[in-house]
């Protein structure tokens, strides 16, 4: 059987679970945020670099360039495997907001999916859990597909609320949005982002299933099954390979390293 209300595109191939049922195993994805990086020239040099590589195509792959550049970005991107997503968007859709950008407009040059709840968001911003919970909602409302961050710092590890602070995270979104058809979920350790001390596989894996369950628990056992829950914190070409065989994880949110050659790495790790 299929998953209900899983896009076809993200649904690649099958295993069985726990009771013998034959169902669809999750796209792997490789999501690039290049955060406030880049000029005309690198965001060229980065997509010519996917337009030639030789990507797994069983990957699904979306690149984040900063608000300036999404038009440029949609505009040079030759394959259908690449797709192009805003690092942010705000819940109304025009009017007095300076310095906003809306979903409308992302849309409007081509871009498909938005990134919400980022860390960097989260802590220099100060986005509480209720307004990226709104601005997740407003987006998928309006068409957009969301890669939703959530995370705990090293405090919070340090304390073993790890999974409290996901949940907390995850709860205000699952308060307001009902369809999670269109949203992946990225697990990004704070102590993990820009630092190059990556989760262990195991450790990531171990969050990951708590966060599954958790969705099961939440929204019944077929969707928590159907959704991508990637991992991000310092993932590049070297440790991507080792994730390979946890089976919670479904691909990584890259930052740093979706800059540099290496991404192409990332993206074909499952290979
Ligand atoms: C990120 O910013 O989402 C991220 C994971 O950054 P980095 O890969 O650089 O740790």
């Amino acid at each position: 059987m299929t998953l209900r209300g899983f896009p076809q595109s993200a649904v690649l191939t099958d295993f069985g679970n726990e009771k013998g049922d034959d169902i669809q195993a999750r796209q792997f994805f490789v999501g690039g945020n290049f955060k406030l990086n880049g000029s005309k020239q690198s965001i060229k040099e980065i997509v010519e670099r996917l337009n030639t590589a030789q990507l797994d195509p069983n990957t699904e792959v979306v690149i984040a360039p900063p608000s300036t550049y999404l038009e440029y970005a949609v505009s040079l991107v030759k394959s259908k495997q690449v797709e192009v997503s805003a690092q942010n968007a705000y819940t109304k859709g025009s009017g007095a907001y300076t310095g906003e950008i809306s979903v409308e407009q992302v849309k409007d040059v081509g871009a498909t999916w938005v990134l919400l709840g980022h860390s960097e968001r989260r802590t220099i911003f100060k986005e509480s859990d209720e307004f990226i919970a709104e601005k997740t909602k407003f987006a998928l409302d309006q068409g957009l597909k969301v890669i939703f961050c959530i995370g705990e710092t090293l405090e919070e590890r340090k304390s073993g609320i790890t999974d409290s602070v996901n949940q907390r995270q995850l709860k205000a979104a699952l308060n307001l949005v009902k369809d999670w058809t269109n949203v992946v979920i990225a697990y990004e350790p704070v102590w993990a982002i820009g630092t190059g001390l990556a989760a262990t596989p195991e450790d990531a894996q171990e969050t990951h299933k708590s966060i599954r369950d958790y969705l099961a628990k939440e929204l019944g056992q077929e969707v928590a099954d159907s959704i991508r829950i990637l991992y991000g914190g310092s993932a590049n070409g070297k440790n991507a390979p080792t994730f390979k065989d946890k089976a919670d994880v479904d691909g990584f949110l890259v930052g740093g390293a979706s800059l540099k050659p290496e991404f192409v790495d990332i993206i074909n790790s499952r290979q």
